[in-house]
């Protein structure tokens, strides 16, 4: 399947053959989610498939979330709902107790790696035991996709290509964009590390000196861990606008979501019925962690209930709550961070960055506070940029989303929050009819379905591509059957 200048009478060759029996896929990007969409294609296709994945670095199933080797960058999602498999729930727990830790019960946090090398038996098991050797991994970038009119080229950074009938894009959460800090360009700012998961963000810094982290999610959290276990041992300040730190998981009583079904059409009714789930919750013993919990099964669909306008309006006022709340810590996570700060260790900083000025010793990084609009300076010695992924692909510096936008592949969605796509996950094209063939897994289909970066949200999509993909028509789970016919009746 791999292209090269020589063999190419006995390619073709046996790329006829192939293709009068087989289905050939490409996946690009080997993270999470291209490793579990290829395992179930395997599973559901078995001998009609024939799969290769693309990925530019990293392990099967890695990708940035598992690929860390820091002992202290915990899953923040209970072992008991980590499973690759929607259909096999126990999987993930079973695994862990058989390879990592006998004592591992659902509602642990384990360490990321653990995760990442489930992946990797995950994907070796099914490679060794695949029919007719039909997963194949390559490491390499895919830069372009040229559709012609029997095949799809699937051209690679290393010069060769691959040829396809279908192709689906795994590939996660691209990189943050640099705010716009008055004062601050490329040539004056050596001491900037624009993204936090290179390999040198936190290289060379003197273990007793200060750091500034831009933004506090859980990237934030992360570096943290990282900057304490590499040694480093000077101040950390965490700025951002509004000061929300990622809140704590905690065992609490199940809440099952009580409501009447009727999807809200604004995002202050959304709130109301939020607020009043957390009251009613709060009543019976549980908290608000269970009603955002209980909300995971309906997101998508309530996503999809809301007008365009209701969505952006979310996204301006709501969304930092949401996901500080949403996307919680382990509690042994949380205890760390809480130490740090109540040693005075970790700064949080709370406001909008005005001004950045560097010098040979440090930075000098303005900030008007929020709630008194005083400016403020922090001198620093290194400012490192841990700001969400960025989604607004017109503007993205990734050689395969910029074709794609050229060649009128694909674009963004209305809200700039990934690909456009259809309920299934296939690109819309610029003529805005969805592809026959390539298609989209994860975090590229933010804009449509909003809850779709984590496991959970991500191993369903895999099953339900699967099943289209192989042409096997089978129901798909409640959840989905759900969101399907609300969009229908929404457009
Ligand atoms: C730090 C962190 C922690 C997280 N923790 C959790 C957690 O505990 N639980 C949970 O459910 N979710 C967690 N998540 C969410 C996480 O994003 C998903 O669980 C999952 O990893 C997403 O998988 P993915 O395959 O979509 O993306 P990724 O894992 O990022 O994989 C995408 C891959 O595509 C490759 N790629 C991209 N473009 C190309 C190209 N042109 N050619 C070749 N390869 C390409 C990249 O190199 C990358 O390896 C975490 C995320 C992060 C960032």
């Amino acid at each position: 399947m791999t292209g090269t200048p020589f063999g190419r009478a006995t390619r073709n060759a046996a790329r006829r053959r192939w293709t009068l029996r087989v289905q050939e896929i490409v996946i690009v990007g080997g993270g999470f989610a291209g490793v579990v969409t290829a395992v179930q294609l395997i599973r559901h296709g078995s001998s009609s498939v024939r799969l290769t994945i693309v990925e530019r670095h990293g392990r099967p199933g890695n990708g940035v979330a598992y690929g860390t080797e820091n002992h202290t960058h915990l899953l923040n999602v209970p072992a008991g709902n980590m499973s690759a498999f929607c259909d096999d729930p126990q999987h993930f727990l079973q695994w862990a107790q058989e390879h990592h830790d006998a004592k591992t019960e659902s509602t642990s946090f384990l360490p990321r790696h653990v995760y990442g090398k489930y992946m990797e038996w995950v994907f070796q098991t099914t490679a060794e035991s695949s029919p007719k050797a039909a997963l194949h991994w390559i490491r390499d970038e895919v830069i372009a996709i040229e559709d012609s009119s029997a095949q799809r080229i699937v051209r690679l950074a290393s010069g060769t290509y691959l040829t396809a009938d279908r192709v689906v894009l795994c590939l996660g959460n691209l990189r943050p964009t640099d705010t716009a800090v008055p004062g601050r360009n490329p040539s004056n700012s050596s001491r900037y590390v624009s993204y936090a998961w290179s390999e040198s963000a936190i290289n060379d810094l003197d273990h007793a000196k200060s750091v500034l982290l831009l933004g506090s999610g859980l990237t934030s959290i992360d570096l943290v861990l990282k900057l304490r276990a590499s040694g480093f041992r000077g101040i950390i300040q965490v700025l951002s606008r509004r000061g929300l730190l990622p809140q704590s998981h905690k065992t609490v009583r199940p809440w099952t979501l009580f409501w009447n079904e009727t999807l809200p059409r604004t995002t202050p009714a959304l709130l109301r019925l939020v607020r009043d789930q957390v009251k009613l919750a709060g009543n019976k013993g549980s908290d608000w962690r269970a009603v955002i919990d209980s909300l995971r099964g309906v997101t998508q669909r309530i996503w999809l209930s809301l007008p365009v306008a209701e969505r952006r309006r979310f996204l301006r006022h709501v969304r930092p709550y949401w996901e500080a709340h949403r996307h919680r810590v382990a509690p042994e996570i949380a205890a760390i961070i809480a130490e740090e700060i109540s040693n005075d260790r970790l700064r949080l900083c709370v406001g909008r960055v005005t001004n950045y000025c560097e010098d040979d010793n440090g930075v000098s990084l303005t900030y008007k506070k929020r709630e008194c609009a005083s400016m403020e300076v922090i001198r620093v010695d290194r400012v490192i940029n841990c700001t969400r992924p960025d989604t607004d692909y017109r503007y993205l510096d990734d050689t395969l989303i910029r074709y794609l936008q050229m060649h009128g592949l694909g674009h963004s969605d209305p809200l700039f929050l990934g690909f456009d796509v259809a309920l299934d996950g296939a690109l819309i094209n610029s003529r805005g009819q969805p592809s026959t063939w390539l298609y989209t897994v994860g975090p590229t289909r933010k804009g449509s379905l909003w809850e779709t970066t984590a496991v959970p949200e991500i191993r369903e999509q895999a099953l339900i591509l699967a099943r289209q993909l192989t042409k096997k028509h089978e129901q798909p789970s409640c959840q989905v059957r759900r969101i399907f016919s609300t969009a229908i009746l929404e457009r």
